[in-house]
């Protein structure tokens, strides 16, 4: 990889981790985002204590996925595992961001899975969004929970933790992020006004179609759409 295109790709994590923070994802210190490197055994990632208005590309970590740094002059963030164990479970996914995004976050703690509420949900996400089983953050314990509950959709909720996506680019993964953050407050809401009607399995082949044209990101065989 050239120094040109390097510089590129680490103009485009620092802009999308602003991007996230500017739209209350994420806050100072916390939450962190990562973009797959193109022979796929490395990632570029934010940093630990990351200062998000602050951040500048030479900020940004380059590491491998088996936790040898490359190159920076920062530490990269503490929850790298949990990136570069997704990329290596998932070998089509090419962003990840991990928030604790409010409303997300709010629906982690109750261990609450988020029903298949709009279609927009089964297009980007796949389906209904999953908890996974708690686990001590930065351990493989935690990132083999992420990675089952992960299934073959695009976002989960981490318990009494936050949320994390994945993507084929990294504007997939800002609009899973998002889309994540928005289905937990609707469904926050909803829940406040007597409770959410799911979409029936039956009107969701057609949008399952374009997710797994357009979004997936999985292997698996059989495709997604609501719990089983
Ligand atoms: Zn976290």
């Amino acid at each position: 990889m050239s120094l040109i295109e390097e510089e590129r790709l680490r103009l485009i994590v620092v802009n999308s981790a602003k991007n996230i923070y500017q739209k209350g994802l994420v806050q100072a210190g916390e939450g962190n985002i990562s973009l797959r490197l193109e022979n796929k055994n490395e990632m570029l990632i934010t940093p630990t204590f990351n200062t998000y208005e602050e951040l500048e590309k030479a900020d940004i970590v380059r590491m491998k996925l088996n936790g040898t740094l490359i190159s920076s002059s920062r530490k990269p963030s503490s929850e790298y595992r949990l990136h570069s164990d997704v990329y290596r479970a998932r070998p089509r996914v090419k962003a990840v961001i991990h928030t604790h995004s409010p409303y997300a976050t709010i629906m982690s703690a109750a261990r609450i899975k988020i029903p298949v509420l709009i279609e927009e949900q089964v297009i980007f996400l796949g389906g209904f969004v999953n908890v996974s089983e708690f686990a001590s953050a930065h351990t493989h314990e935690f990132s083999e929970n992420v990675i089952k509950a992960l299934g073959s959709r695009n976002g989960i909720l981490m318990a009494n933790h936050g949320c994390i996506v994945c993507g084929r680019s990294m504007k997939h993964a800002i609009k899973m992020a998002e889309l994540v953050e928005k289905l937990a407050m609707i469904h926050y809401g909803a829940t406040q006004m007597g409770g959410t009607v799911s979409i029936s399995e039956k009107s969701c082949p057609m949008f399952i179609d374009d997710f797994e044209e357009n979004f997936a990101t999985h292997t698996n065989k059989a495709p997604a759409c609501e719990e089983k």
